[in-house]
């Protein structure tokens, strides 16, 4: 059923400024234009189902890479708009725009690819990958290709003085004033929440931790309902710690690669030369779309948990702990992020909600 969250939700997505900063981000849509290019052989005279196409970009590009017909579904009214503009492309022989959602518009044949862009803050935020997961069992023929094929959420520990200077010492001295009592106010203000920033490398105290890896081939709704990992990370320098950063990257496979390594059985791996026949044919060029702190920044940025006050780490001291994500209950869009860690013999809850 459509909710009012959905209904919300869909109507966010018929502003024009939405689909103005995702085509602007130049590393997102030129992988994806990168991708349909590198996977043209199993596009060209196939069919296409674009999950949530918007203004139609990617089933433009899966009609220039020579794909017999693209089913461009968005629910939002933005769908007519795309309508438009695959008409003003002399495209509407080939680009069938469906206005609905995914879940309740009708397509009466398989279909060989589906692509989509659902990829939210902190990859999982807006829960839109279940509606590419109800495409795929729906639609997709068996040894379709899905674009992206698999994702990983990463999470890792970040030093970030500038950050804190300027949303909690400010208070400490106001041309002249001692402004300290809003202190604790002020860090609520700031830190209570996640915030979707950019941050540097130089902001990451160590290597970042698996949250969890996507297979598009595999995953089931169920499983993302709630996410649990558990993580040690040992500081390679000594600085004060202020929060942990979440970043993700998305990969685009070919079809014979079913992800992540859970798709490898247990007769693969005995035998190394199955094995190997199983992976993507040209491992070190499978395109990556990284929204990772040393990479070019994209409009996802990064999304921060910070604390309200930071602690001090020595070089190699070990911060373990767990992350949970798991979909609120006030709105299945909106994540809640419960954080529980330790370091230095202290321990720590951090409840927050990316709404
Ligand atoms: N593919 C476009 C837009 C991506 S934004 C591009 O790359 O620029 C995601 C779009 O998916 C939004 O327009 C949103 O309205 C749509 N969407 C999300 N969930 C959907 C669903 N269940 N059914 C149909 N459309 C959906």
């Amino acid at each position: 059923p459509c909710t009012d969250f959905d209904k919300a939700y869909f109507q966010s997505y018929s502003h024009v400024g939405i689909h103005e900063e995702m085509i602007k981000d130049r590393v997102r849509t030129e992988t994806y234009r990168t991708a349909i290019l590198q996977h043209r052989s199993h596009i060209e005279g196939k069919v296409v189902v674009d999950v949530g196409c918007g203004t139609g970009i990617l089933s433009i590009f899966c009609a220039q890479a020579g794909a017999k017909r693209v089913y461009a579904v968005d629910a939002s009214e933005i769908a007519l708009q795309a309508s438009e503009v695959v008409k003003a492309n002399k495209l509407s022989d080939r680009v069938i725009v469906l206005h609905g959602r995914v879940e309740d518009v009708q397509i009466d044949e398989e279909v060989d690819v589906i692509i989509s862009e659902w990829m939210g803050y902190m990859l999982l935020y807006e829960s839109m990958l279940g509606s590419v997961i109800i495409a795929r069992d729906r639609w997709l023929r068996p040894g379709g290709l899905i674009l992206p094929s698999n994702a990983v959420l990463y999470m890792a520990p970040v030093t970030h003085p500038n950050r804190y200077a300027e949303s909690v010492d400010f208070w400490r001295n106001v041309y002249g004033i001692d402004m300290s009592p809003i202190l604790p106010l002020a860090k609520q203000c700031a830190f209570e929440e996640p915030s979707v920033e950019t941050i540097s490398g130089e902001n990451v105290l160590t290597w970042p931790h698996v949250v969890k890896h996507v297979d598009c081939y595999t995953i089931t709704v169920k499983e993302l309902e709630s996410v649990t990992a558990s993580f040690k990370f040992q500081s390679m320098m000594r600085a004060p710690f202020h929060g942990f950063a979440f970043w993700f990257d998305v990969e685009f496979s070919g079809p014979t690669n079913a992800g992540a390594p859970s798709s490898v059985d247990e007769s693969t791996k005995t035998n190394p030369s199955v094995g190997h026949r199983r992976k993507r044919a040209n491992p070190d060029e499978a395109l990556v779309l990284s929204t990772a702190p040393e990479d070019p920044p994209t409009h996802w940025q990064q999304t921060m948990v910070y604390f309200y006050d930071p602690i001090d780490i020595e070089q190699d001291q070990v911060i373990n702990g767990s992350v949970t994500l798991t979909q609120s209950k006030e709105n299945a869009r909106f994540m809640n992020i419960h954080l529980e860690y330790s370091s230095g013999g202290r321990s720590f809850v951090k409840e927050s909600v990316l709404r």
